[in-house]
């Protein structure tokens, strides 16, 4: 891998999950030389527990999928496509048609064009038992893994329009929902909190905050605190959804013009406010974050970047030399 590094890439794609590794897929068949920088391949999809969404498979789990993802990348591994996995991209600067992404290992590479499909990242509450039992009751996408908490008890912590999204979704199979609300009301979309609030599933706590997730091998309970009277009691639960938000993961990116949720703005066919950068997947704003949507979003990024490519006078010879 290290090995002839172009001196330029015709696009380097920064992060490895389906947006990404769909991105590399496409602009390497479209023979373009692609360097791929990722910290982990599969991404979010990885993290994922039974998918039961994704066409071609019944269900499959998001570490299987995240394999398969692995190996059909890896077939065009030295064929225009190199691989960096491992590395994180801190720094992106240049302008069209030269950019210069650096990593955290003190890597510096060129390319033409470049691709962010560095997704997002949830937030998270940093309570005891929330990192212990991610994927075992503690979970951050409700659209995902609602149906798996089919008649059981489930607590929702957030008073947004995501913490809202997710008690829609969940009031419909769950058998009680409560939504843990630090503040004294929820916010959000009227309709949305309208729908709610009015379905007899759902109990709101406002003014309330998680303090702790218990339970060994599966959540059991979450433990709350009234923040007015400093009253704490354990609410027992199967499932706790965290649904205070998500960062989109852009700390590498001063170039791009971002929205207020910080998310790359994209036009329709992916590409930023900058000439040769685009992005795909969860990182931009796109509406929708699911994995056949990045998927798709990579595809298309992919196919307008080669287009882009073909219009634009190439900056240096690409002869290979050592890297
Ligand atoms: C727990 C969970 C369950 C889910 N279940 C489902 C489901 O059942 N069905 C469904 O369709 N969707 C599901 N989703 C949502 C889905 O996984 C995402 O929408 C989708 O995977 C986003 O893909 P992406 O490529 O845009 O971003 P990501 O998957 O977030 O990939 C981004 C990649 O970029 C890398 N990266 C980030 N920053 C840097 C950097 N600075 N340098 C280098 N690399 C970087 C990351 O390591 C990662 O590999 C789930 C999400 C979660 C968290």
């Amino acid at each position: 891998m290290e090995q002839n590094l172009p001196e330029i890439f015709d696009t380097i794609v920064i992060g490895g999950g389906a947006a990404g590794i769909t991105a590399a897929i496409y602009t390497v068949r479209k023979n373009l030389k692609v360097l791929l920088l990722t910290k982990i391949i599969g991404g979010q999809a990885a993290l994922s527990g039974d998918v039961e969404n994704y066409p071609g498979f019944t269900m499959i789990t998001g570490a299987d999928l995240a394999r398969k993802f692995r190996e059909d990348l890896m077939n065009f591994e030295n064929k225009g496509l190199w691989i960096k996995e491992g590395v994180e991209v801190t720094d992106l600067s240049g302008a069209d048609p030269d950019f210069i992404a650096k990593t955290a290992d003190g890597g510096q590479y060129h390319g033409r064009t470049v691709i962010i499909a560095s997704g997002r990242i949830p937030k998270m509450l940093g309570i005891p038992g929330e990192k212990e039992l991610f994927g075992k009751g503690v979970a951050t996408c409700a659209t995902c893994d609602a149906p798996f908490y089919k008649d059981k008890d489930v607590a929702i912590v957030g008073g947004g329009n995501s913490a809202l999204d997710a008690a829609f979704s969940l009031q419909k199979v769950a058998r009680t929902v409560v939504i843990i609300n630090t503040t004294d009301t929820l916010r959000g979309d009227e309709i949305l909190m309208k729908n709610v609030t009015s379905s007899p599933k759902v109990k709101v706590l406002n003014n309330h905050e998680a303090l702790e997730i218990l339970g060994d091998q599966a959540v059991g309970g979450v433990k709350i605190k009234n923040r007015q009277t400093g009253h704490q009691q354990v609410i027992p639960v199967s499932g706790v959804f965290v649904e205070i938000g998500w960062t989109p993961a852009t700390s590498f990116d001063k170039l791009t013009n971002k929205n207020d949720k910080g998310e790359i703005e994209v036009d329709e066919y992916g590409a930023t406010s900058v000439p040769g950068i685009y992005a795909a997947g969860d990182v931009n704003d796109v509406w929708g974050e699911q994995i056949v949507i990045a998927a798709g979003e990579g595809a298309k990024t992919a196919l307008r970047v080669a287009e882009h490519l073909s219009k634009v006078p190439h900056p240096k010879t690409s002869n290979l030399h050592d890297g």
